[in-house]
């Protein structure tokens, strides 16, 4: 495929207007796969914001993506109609109605028999989101990988929505199933032992950075395959990479996993029941060279690698 497009001409990576991998911006459905869709809302963020400007550095880290998936042998571009959607009208001041604007707008998509991967914003996007594909899908099995759990029962002054609250209110909602569900990578100093034991108490799986690092990739992808059954939803916070990977984040956290080990855990789902996907907490203004950009746009072509290769096994 060329990659002459609706641009007019064929276009070099620092070239053009850049829409997430060159896909069409179009809100124009029929015959669509998947939608890639920018949630830029940091509202939700506890300490340093800058993810509202998330999807926009993404996509343009992701004009150096090649298109062919060299572990996975497939070429996700031509194997699925893919569009760029743009981004879900936000209201920068308030979190509610923001949410309310994704749920209806991903909602429409879902509905329209589309899979979408939300671009963020930070990680409160994941409520509405997990809303609008269990309204579609029912209860999912959660794939969540994050330094953070997520699970807090409120973080200012008793509100139910931030970024530190949303897998708690999801599980509370109906939205996951948390025997079907797993969080990879939680590490750093807490507020206390009760942080990760309440989203054990949840009944959450969670393997911790520690145990990651002991088990090994193989071993993790297993275990997450052993507990992510059914309909899965995939959230991916970048957080969950070691800052010297991923320092464009709002709340880093030393230790974590490299970008290649990240690389081969995203790529041990293959084949699993994947419904829908999120990538959060990209904060450029922190990020040092784009690498953190960079690396969450390779994430997003392995989650539509992951689809395409679905398609292929179907
Ligand atoms: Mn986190
Ligand atoms: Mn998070």
């Amino acid at each position: 495929m060329s990659t002459a497009n609706a641009y007019g001409a064929d276009l070099q990576p620092f070239a053009g207007i850049p829409s997430f991998m060159r896909c069409p911006v179009t809100r124009d459905l029929a015959g669509v796969d998947v939608a890639v869709v920018g949630v830029p809302f940091d509202g939700g963020t506890s300490y340093r914001s800058g993810t509202r400007f998330g999807p926009r550095q993404i996509r343009a880290a992701s004009l150096l993506l090649w298109g062919y998936n060299n572990p996975l042998a497939v070429r996700p571009l031509e194997a699925l109609r893919v569009i760029d959607y743009g981004d879900v009208d936000v209201i920068p001041p308030d979190i509610e109605a923001t949410m309310r604007h994704i749920t209806a707008e991903v909602g429409g998509l879902l509905a329209a028999g589309l899979t979408v991967l939300a671009l963020g914003g930070d990680h409160s996007i994941s409520l509405p989101l997990l809303r609008a594909h269990a309204q579609r899908h029912g209860p999912l099995g959660l794939v969540h990988f994050d330094s953070h759990p997520d699970t807090w029962e409120s973080e200012f002054g008793g509100r139910p929505y931030s970024h530190g609250t949303p897998f708690r209110r999801a599980v509370e909602e109906g939205l996951i199933d948390p025997a079907r569900s797993i969080q990879v990578g939680l590490r750093g100093p807490t507020s206390g032992a009760a942080d990760w034991q309440q989203a054990r108490d949840l009944g959450l799986r969670v393997i911790t950075m520690d145990e990651a690092a002991e088990l090994g990739v193989p071993a993790v992808s297993q275990a997450i395959r052993q507990t992510a059954r059914g309909p899965l939803y995939v959230t991916f916070d970048i957080d969950a990479a070691d800052p010297a990977f991923a320092p464009g984040t709002g709340t880093p956290e030393v230790g974590g996993f490299t970008s290649h080990e990240l690389l081969r855990l995203v790529r041990g789902l293959r084949g699993l029941d994947l419904r829908g996907f999120d990538l959060v907490e990209v904060s450029p203004p922190f990020d040092h060279g784009d690498i953190t950009a960079i690396l969450a746009a390779n994430l997003a072509f392995e989650f539509l690698s992951l689809l395409a290769d679905l398609r292929r096994a179907a």
